[in-house]
């Protein structure tokens, strides 16, 4: 059965008028799915008995709870969803001083094949409908203390675009979560198409997964570079207009050798110049059988510090919950999924 929770107001008015339904139980129910900690139909009591009836007889309420949750010494958990035929799908929440930031997954694996990422290796299984996508952040024992969530976890998000959208309107409209768009940062890889959707559909902040300026580094590194190279999602960002809430960030994974040196750093200056951005740097974790290492924390510095000298505002980005595989780049249930390990 197909579930509410998920549904917009649009889609929720085409299933009022559908069931026979008076147009405003389509607000009702919409308070009942994204403002109030019920979990059933049958708790809508606002609602007829007649009403829960035909809404019971023809859709669930959709909720689903985790499965599994682990965390890491530094308070990081990892949240693991079954969404049924065999899928699962991880959920990170970092916990700061005054945030509690929620990292969704869009997808079950990833397409993408980033050289760098455990996802990739899992290959592509499905994409997650806006329901999926906002149970995880609706369904893990720190609900309703979000205060941020960050679209970074398995999948590429503008690869399922509709339904990335469905759900931040759900977060962000007044009958939804009422979230401010300044609390939501989307990360992309840079699928152009979607890019420009996205920049004109929603107002959240967006990330853009950067990793090197050089194109034939950047198609070694990240195959999306051939199909849409950064070039054409740096035409699109400095062709909009942000405005001065909106923000547009970088985030770059710091490889030893390879994208680390002084001229990375006079490419970045060079192609990012009248960009209002921000770079964020992160230290890679590394993968299993990857050529790849991470750059040396001394390195990192200097290269934020020659970045800022440059005046490009570039942060490094702590790192969180590695010990328990929900570090950026570790979300991956391949192996899960092979080993049937569903046990708890
Ligand atoms: S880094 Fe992101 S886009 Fe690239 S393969 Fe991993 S999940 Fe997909």
């Amino acid at each position: 059965m197909d579930a509410l929770f998920g549904k917009t107001l649009s889609e929720l008015k085409e299933i009022t008028a559908t069931l026979g339904m008076p147009s405003f139980t389509t607000q009702q129910i919409a308070k009942w799915l994204y403002q109030s900690n019920i979990s059933s139909i049958d708790q809508m009591s606002n609602l007829s008995k007649k009403h829960r009836e035909a809404l019971s007889q023809n859709y669930t309420f959709g909720l689903t709870p985790f499965m599994k949750v682990q965390e890491s010494v530094d308070g990081t958990k990892k949240y693991l969803f079954n969404i049924g035929n065999q899928r699962f799908i991880e959920t990170a929440m970092i916990p700061d001083q005054d945030r509690q930031t929620v990292c969704v997954s869009s997808q079950v694996g990833c397409k993408m094949g980033c050289l760098f990422c455990m996802t990739a290796r899992q290959g592509f299984q499905a994409n997650l409908t806006a329901g999926q996508i906002l149970n995880q952040f609706r369904s893990i024992a720190e609900w309703p203390n979000i205060t941020n969530l960050v679209y970074m976890g398995m999948g590429e998000p503008l690869d399922n675009l509709n339904e990335v959208l469905k759900s931040l309107e759900i977060l962000t409209a007044d009958w939804g979560y009422a979230l401010s768009p300044k609390r939501i940062t989307v990360s992309t890889i840079g699928i152009v198409p979607g890019l420009k959707a996205f920049l004109e559909k929603s107002n959240c902040h967006l990330a853009v997964s950067m990793h090197t300026p050089f194109d034939a580094e950047r198609r070694n590194l990240m195959p999306v570079e051939q199909v849409y190279s950064l070039k054409q999602v740096l035409e699109v960002i400095k062709g909009f207009d942000f405005g001065l809430q909106r923000r547009v960030s970088f985030e770059y994974i710091m490889f030893d050798g390879v994208n680390d040196t002084p001229a990375h750093v006079n490419e970045l200056a060079r192609i990012l110049n009248g960009v209002k951005c921000r770079i964020n740097l992160i230290r890679f974790h590394p993968i299993p059988d990857s050529p790849l290492k991470g750059s040396p924390i001394t390195v990192i510095q200097q290269f934020k510090d020659a970045l800022n000298r440059k005046g490009i505002t570039t942060t490094v980005r702590a790192s969180r919950g590695e010990d328990i595989f929900a570090a950026c780049g570790l979300l991956s249930t391949k192996e899960l999924v092979k080993r049937q390990e569903l046990d708890y």
